[in-house]
């Protein structure tokens, strides 16, 4: 059975200002304070996991031990079939460069794998979201969202972020990268973690 969550404070295992706000105001109504990472002094784990959910639960279970608190991590990426689920965990890796991040180039690099393999259309993909909740006593619960699509090329859009020019969700002709945030917020696979990440909330 899943555990309810009836702790006041809950600790945010996540370094991302964005991401923080973006829990922060999503548990807003539930009369529970959030505080993140950064301010705990907290350092940022090494994800060594080769699945979201075992990334989300090094994150949760590094920080509910290092502060006593119950704690939530997410991780989140694309999985593309003809690539047998990569880039997957891998997702911002393959934006890396020795001058930051630029998911143009991973993107362009995604399409030619696809290319170099002459992957069949559609090239069958989806966004997951995993959250993990852990307590300090090592119980944790786990909320796997998605959005399932295809990967398209040329990238279209300039909206969102990472993958979002290059994927085009199920039953809509436009890419993330072209639809507005609004609507992008209601059905991805964030949205959707998110709505099963609730439930676990006394009022959710
Ligand atoms: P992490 O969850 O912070 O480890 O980041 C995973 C990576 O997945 C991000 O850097 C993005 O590139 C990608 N990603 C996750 N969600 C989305 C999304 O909604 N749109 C585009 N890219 C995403």
């Amino acid at each position: 059975m899943m555990r309810v969550f009836d702790d006041q404070t809950l600790l945010v295992a996540t370094h991302n200002a964005g991401k923080l706000e973006e829990i922060t105001d999503l548990l807003k109504d539930f009369g529970i304070s959030v505080i993140g990472a950064a301010e705990k002094g907290l350092p940022e784990p090494e994800e060594t996991g080769t699945t979201f959910v075992e990334n989300a639960r090094l994150k949760a279970h590094a920080a509910s031990m290092a502060t006593g608190l119950p704690a939530l991590a997410d991780d989140s990426g694309i999985e593309i079939d003809a690539l047998d689920g990569a880039p997957g965990v891998y997702t911002a890796d393959w934006a890396e460069t020795p001058s930051g991040r630029d998911f143009v180039k991973a993107m362009t690099d995604t399409n030619d794998k696809l290319e170099a393999i002459s992957a069949p259309t559609p090239r069958t993909a989806r966004f997951c979201c995993t959250f993990v909740l852990a307590w300090p006593d090592g119980h944790d619960e786990v909320f796997e969202g998605r959005m399932e699509g295809q990967v398209v090329w040329p990238m279209r859009g300039d909206q969102g972020h990472g993958y979002d020019p290059i994927f085009q969700p199920d039953g809509y002709d436009i890419t993330f990268g072209e639809m507005d945030r609004w609507e992008k917020n209601r059905i991805s696979h964030r949205a959707d973690a998110f709505r099963k990440l609730k439930t676990i909330f006394k009022n959710g």
